[in-house]
């Protein structure tokens, strides 16, 4: 376990300690507390744009809440990104919905606003419309929130950004998170800085993350006994887990500068490789927290992105495909599609390299050496 290279492993700060400790010696050990409304409020100034937000157990708790109060019951549909973590589109399941999958375009690699579209339209026409949209910012990279958005208003259907993998990267200045109706964030132990496992529900409209506390506790209704007039949920943040995420939002920008020097260090590093190509951000609008750094592998080249994920293995260094769009998913196999097959062939030349804000300069020029000798082995044949 020492020597392994991971993708993206948890990286403290060091001030974590002391408000955990702080919790422990006021005994708040308990899914509320004072480090609990500390996170929420560091979270909303750092978000901006006057957010509110809700610490929750889960980024899918998050997006499950989200649901359920933009009222998305059985039998209605839901628009949702198909290349994303399978968490994206579960809690679709949990309200006995149907997601509606559209595919990504190649510039963000993120939803397509043409297909998101024909895929409203062809809906309506055959008697539905989408109760919402999730939109998802894939590996830190914001979706053209823009064309999405207006899209969106157009047909007046809200929106729900997904920005699990996106906290710290913004579109034209405003940080993801507060584009949508309500959006979530997720602080899991791979994510960009981490409570151990920990969401979170944001938005403008404070009434919505009132209610999202509320059904997060139980839904208790305000009685000395127990009173219960809505179906609760058990998926608040505990006091502890978020003293873990105070301390990690006074590191949250060195941790969007080093994840963004490793994807700087490995696009100079493979530059001359032609087989080898990047997501760049398409222009200024676009600011990546680069949570993880990913490629495209020309399969042409004689290399395949398996090549190199399985020399990599072999030397205990972790990478990973990119996600397997839902649409191709098992689970998944009976929902509609709208799409051109980009996710796809993005799934099959894609791969994420190990991206931690603690990589060391040793294990990063230890996975370049072995990613370049991928190429000269081929090279030589
Ligand atoms: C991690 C992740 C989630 C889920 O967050 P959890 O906190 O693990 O429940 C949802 N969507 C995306 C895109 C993610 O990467």
């Amino acid at each position: 376990m020492n020597n392994k290279i991971w993708l993206s492993s948890p990286h403290m700060g060091g001030t974590e300690e002391q408000y955990v400790k702080e919790a422990f010696d006021t005994n708040w050990i308990a899914p509320l507390g004072p480090n609990v409304d500390g996170f929420e409020k560091d979270l909303s100034t750092y978000l901006g744009n006057d957010v509110h937000v809700a610490a929750l157990s889960s980024g899918t708790a998050a997006l499950h809440l989200a649901l359920i109060i933009l009222g998305v019951k059985a039998g209605d549909e839901v628009i949702c990104q198909s290349m994303t973590f399978s968490a994206s589109a579960n809690p679709i399941a949990y309200q006995g919905a149907t997601p509606v999958f559209v595919d990504s375009e190649a510039l963000t690699w993120n939803m397509s606003p043409k297909y998101l579209e024909e895929a409203i339209k062809d809906r309506i026409s055959k008697g539905k419309k989408p109760k919402a949209i999730i939109v998802v910012h894939l590996y830190g990279m914001p979706a053209e929130m823009d064309l999405i958005m207006e899209v969106a208003d157009r047909y007046e259907i809200p929106v729900v950004e997904d920005a699990a993998e996106a906290l710290g990267s913004s579109y034209k200045g405003w940080k993801l998170g507060t584009f949508g109706a309500m959006s979530i964030l997720s602080f899991n132990g791979n994510k960009i800085i981490t409570t151990s496992g920990g969401g979170a529900l944001v938005s403008t409209n404070e009434e919505w993350i009132k209610k999202a506390r509320f059904l997060a506790t139980q839904a208790r209704d305000n009685a000395p006994h127990y009173q219960h007039s809505h179906i609760g949920y058990n998926y608040r943040m505990s006091n502890i887990c978020a003293g873990i995420g105070r301390g990690q939002m006074e590191v949250l920008e060195k941790r969007v500068a080093s994840r963004r020097a490793n994807y700087s260090f490995y696009k100079e590093t493979f530059a001359d490789l032609d087989a080898v190509s990047f997501p760049d951000e398409p222009s200024e609008d676009f600011y990546s927290n680069r949570w993880l750094s990913t490629i495209l592998v020309d399969s042409n080249s004689g290399v395949t992105r398996e090549d190199i994920r399985q020399a990599l293995e072999n030397e205990n260094i972790e990478s990973r495909p990119l996600w397997k769009p839902m649409h191709l998913q098992p689970v998944f196999a009976d929902a509609p599609f709208y799409g051109d097959g980009t996710s796809e062939s993005l799934f099959e030349n894609g791969l994420c390299l190990p991206s931690g804000s603690n990589l060391t300069k040793e294990e990063s020029q230890k996975v370049k050496s072995l990613f370049r000798s991928c190429f000269n082995k081929e090279n030589a044949i």
